[in-house]
């Protein structure tokens, strides 16, 4: 039973020991002297004060006051100290000690069991660690944030001074990952935590900063979001210039395996103790205030103010309504024509969306799809333009009109939809359509993201028969070069360069080299927009002759469209669209 004790012992890395109390004899198990290093040698003379100097100096003294207490009172202990062991490891062991009574009820002795605990002290460090702070960048996380902010907002009340909460967010941080993969945005984002940190320091270290500054903290509170809290800090006008600094130290050029790197950061500021009494509070007014500086252009900064409140508070009874919305049918589909200028006829036509607002009328959906979007509706939204567009084109074949290919605008996130080729594929078999009545509107923005996705997706469309069609086209970042990559079948020129497109200039020669090159690549190009017959004879010249626009008809509703469609002079130009 001694061995199997010992065993137990060894693999607990407990130790025992006894110490007499009249004789102070030192009596202990192997594992003990293992556990402080003892040589044999050392052992032979061990005795209680042997193993109290191999106590840390800090620790020593309560560990001997302990043992003292015990044997003079019977006292039982329980203690955690540092040891220095024979062989100078430095280790951390838990201690148990209690009285040994003899028959009669005297104390003939104490013992104890120690414990080497420095795996499992380390091992709790490290989780605590980890639930403290971010991996990637070692910065305080959103939770210890919160607790560390809490200590100076408190002094801060206390001596009547004020703290800034700054929420700082990488714009566009996501197209910077999908560029160059995860690996080297995170080292993107460690450098950014790096540059921050260093702009907080210096901000404590400022002229006239008192010692409370001292208290700054930076945490990383998002994937690309950033807080600090600045405190003892009362002047707006200083917090301003600690937000100019954090912006240009964001946008110092950054090398990147894939060249020169400029990224900016939109800023938001909440005031202690105006704006908000606690570190949550002020957490989501500088989020508030963040908002408002990336919904007007980004890259600046805004300290938060109530009007924001209210607005934040209006989105979410829009959002709450759109929602209902959505499920109570108030969505609307309207149908604009895309017509050969040439003719007139009609070869396709364009769903546009629209809310029926119970109160509001007829509600653009410039002023719902944005928040849509942001609110995560925008796929419950686009397979109701989906559903509506394919009964429409069902309904309109059974009635035996010469149907056209129906484009549907598709957001982001309904593109970048895993189940998009298997959701459109079951659409068009239960309405009994073909893949080519429908044309899907995607913008020039989703093709900055993941491009090899982006070209995977496409291709694989068009493989089961959609015709894709690149909506907005000279609106955005992507370079003509860009373009041959994607498989596309059709471009829509952006109205911005269509109206003036008659008088020559710049967005004239942008709208002529777009047509050009969709005709060198194949693709057909449709001018949107098109509000006058002197645009529509000028693109006409330029060999563009698809068009759509007030001049031939603004978006109607279907029963409209099937009217038009009923007496359309084209009709054998009209596409087969059905499979039954
Ligand atoms: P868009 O895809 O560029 O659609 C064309 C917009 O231009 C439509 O505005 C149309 O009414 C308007 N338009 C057409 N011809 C003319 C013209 O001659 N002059 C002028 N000034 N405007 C013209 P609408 O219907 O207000 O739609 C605005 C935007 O909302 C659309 O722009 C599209 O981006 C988005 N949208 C509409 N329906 C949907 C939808 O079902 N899903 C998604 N994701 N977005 C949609
Ligand atoms: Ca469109
Ligand atoms: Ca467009």
């Amino acid at each position: 039973s001694r061995e199997r004790l010992e065993r137990a012992q060894r693999i607990a890395n407990m130790g025992s020991w006894e110490i007499g109390s009249e004789t102070q004899e030192f009596v202990c198990s192997p594992e003990m002297a293992r556990l402080f290093g003892a040589s044999p040698d050392a052992m032979a003379c061990a005795s209680p004060e042997s193993f109290l100097d191999r106590v840390s100096d800090t620790d020593r003294e309560t560990v001997k006051t302990m043992r003292q207490v015990a044997e003079r009172e019977g006292a039982p202990y329980q203690l955690t100290f540092k040891i220095v062991r024979f062989d100078g490891a430095v280790r951390t062991v838990h201690e148990q000690a209690s009285p040994v009574l003899d028959s009669a009820g005297r104390q003939i002795a104490i013992e104890g069991i120690t414990q080497d605990i420095t795996d499992k002290v380390e091992a709790e460090k490290r989780i605590s660690r980890l639930a403290r702070y971010d991996t990637l960048t070692g910065l305080p996380n959103r939770a210890f944030f919160d607790k560390l902010a809490g200590p100076a907002l408190e002094r801060a009340r206390r001596t009547n001074t004020s703290c800034a909460l700054v929420y700082l967010d990488v714009d566009r941080f996501k197209s910077v990952n999908d560029a160059m993969g995860h690996k080297e945005g995170d080292i993107v984002l460690v450098t950014l935590a790096e540059r921050l940190l260093a702009a907080v320091r210096a901000s404590d270290s400022r002229p006239g900063s008192g010692h409370m500054a001292s208290e700054s903290v930076a945490a990383r509170v998002g994937a690309n979001a950033f807080t600090l809290l600045l405190a003892g800090i009362d002047d707006e006008a200083l917090v301003s210039a600690v937000a100019e600094r954090l912006m240009e130290s964001v946008s110092l050029p950054m090398a990147t395996s894939g060249g020169e790197l400029v990224l900016t950061a939109s800023i938001g500021i909440a005031m202690f103790p105006r704006d908000a009494a606690d570190t949550r509070g002020l957490a989501r007014c500088a989020e508030q205030a963040v908002h408002a500086a990336k919904s007007s252009g980004r890259s600046q900064y805004r300290f938060f103010d109530e009007a924001m409140n209210e607005r934040a508070s209006m989105r979410l009874i829009q959002e709450t309504e759109l929602r209902r919305g959505i499920a109570d049918g108030q969505l609307r589909l309207h149908y604009q024509p895309k017509v050969d200028a040439r003719s007139g006829a009609i070869v396709g036509a364009e769903a546009l969306v629209r809310w029926q607002h119970p109160r509001q009328g007829l509600v653009p959906p410039d002023q719902f799809i944005a928040l849509a979007e942001e609110s995560g509706q925008i796929l419950a939204l686009t397979d109701w333009v989906l559903e509506t567009a394919c009964t429409d084109l069902r309904r309109w074949t059974d009635a035996g009109l010469p149907v056209v290919p129906v484009s549907v605008n598709l957001a982001s996130p309904s593109f970048a939809c895993d189940t998009l080729p298997v959701q459109l594929t079951e659409l068009i078999e239960r309405h009994g359509l073909l893949a080519n009545s429908l044309l899907l509107e995607v913008t020039e923005s989703l093709l900055m993201s993941d491009v090899e996705r982006v070209v995977d997706r496409l291709a694989a469309l068009r493989a089961i028969g959609f015709r894709v069609s690149l909506d907005d086209f000279g609106t955005g970042y992507s370079s003509l070069s860009y373009l041959k990559r994607f498989p596309i079948d059709e471009l829509k020129i952006d109205r911005a360069f269509v109206t003036d497109i008659w008088r020559g200039g710049r967005d004239g020669a942008i709208a002529a080299s777009i047509i050009a090159l969709g005709r060198e690549f194949g693709l057909r190009v449709v001018a949107e927009g098109v509000e006058t017959s002197r645009q529509a004879e000028h693109l006409v010249s330029l060999g563009c002759y698809c068009q759509q626009g007030f001049l031939f008809a603004r978006p109607m509703p279907a029963e409209d469209l099937a009217a038009l469609l009923a007496s359309n002079s084209a009709s054998g130009a009209a596409a087969q669209t059905t499979g039954r």
